[in-house]
């Protein structure tokens, strides 16, 4: 079986369990190549739905949670997104397709080596209208904002209050709350607050920085 037919195999899956349910984000995930994005000694591992090491001590996320994830986002064209926490650069290369025609995606790494790598692969797989930032991306990127989405893939022991600001009326923040074993929370902006939503439990890799877990 070739890496295409794994992919194709692999998303089949993530639909029949009912983890992917919209068409436009499976047509994304059939689309890019996650061997892109994971180094090059673990490409036969690209298709397990499991996070896979990219260095130090961080990981591309399970292929189910960058669904679920994505699904969450209720991501359409023309949307400004920023992620925290690039890692291999595969999480921007789904929101950059979903927000096609018009729409950014502006991405930031602490760990430069990682950012530099995830810059090279989104180049390869087209990605031309994502922006790889080497900072702590704990607190934003207010110059940029506001953004229509902001997504958080490393937890963060509460809702950084400068993403808060950076979302845009309408907008959506989506971070994993807690320590390692931690919830995903999906905040949206609404006319009078926040509408906060507990998606369900989950694992990820701490966030750092001022706003990230204490030292
Ligand atoms: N979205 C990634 C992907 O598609 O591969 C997976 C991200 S990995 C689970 C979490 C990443 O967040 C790591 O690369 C880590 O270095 C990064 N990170 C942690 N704290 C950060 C911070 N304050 N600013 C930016 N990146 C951070």
């Amino acid at each position: 079986m070739d890496q295409a037919e794994r992919r194709a195999q692999l998303i089949a899956h993530l639909e029949e369990r009912g983890t992917l349910h919209s068409q436009r984000v499976a047509q994304v995930m059939r689309a890019v190549p996650r061997e892109l994005f994971v180094p090059r000694y673990l490409t036969h591992r690209a298709y397990e739905d499991a996070p896979i090491p990219i260095g130090h001590g961080q990981t591309i996320s399970a292929p189910h949670m960058v669904a679920i994830m994505t699904e969450a986002l209720e991501l359409g064209p023309g949307q400004r997104v920023l992620e925290v926490g690039t890692g291999s650069g595969y999480q921007a290369a789904i929101l950059s397709r979903l927000v096609e025609p018009g729409g950014r995606v502006a991405t930031v790494e602490r760990i430069g080596q990682l950012a530099e790598r995830a810059r090279s692969a989104l180049l390869s797989c087209g990605a031309a209208n994502v922006t790889v930032f080497h900072d702590d991306g704990s607190r934003g990127r207010p110059a940029a904002g506001p953004f229509d989405r902001i997504v958080v893939t490393a937890a963060a022991p509460r809702l950084p209050p400068p993403l808060l600001e950076q979302v845009a009326p309408g907008g959506i923040l989506l971070a994993p709350v807690g320590a390692r074993a931690c919830d995903l929370i999906r905040a949206r902006r609404t006319a009078t607050g926040w509408k906060e939503e507990n998606l369900g439990a989950c694992a990820f890799v701490p966030l750092k920085g001022e706003f990230g877990q204490p030292a």
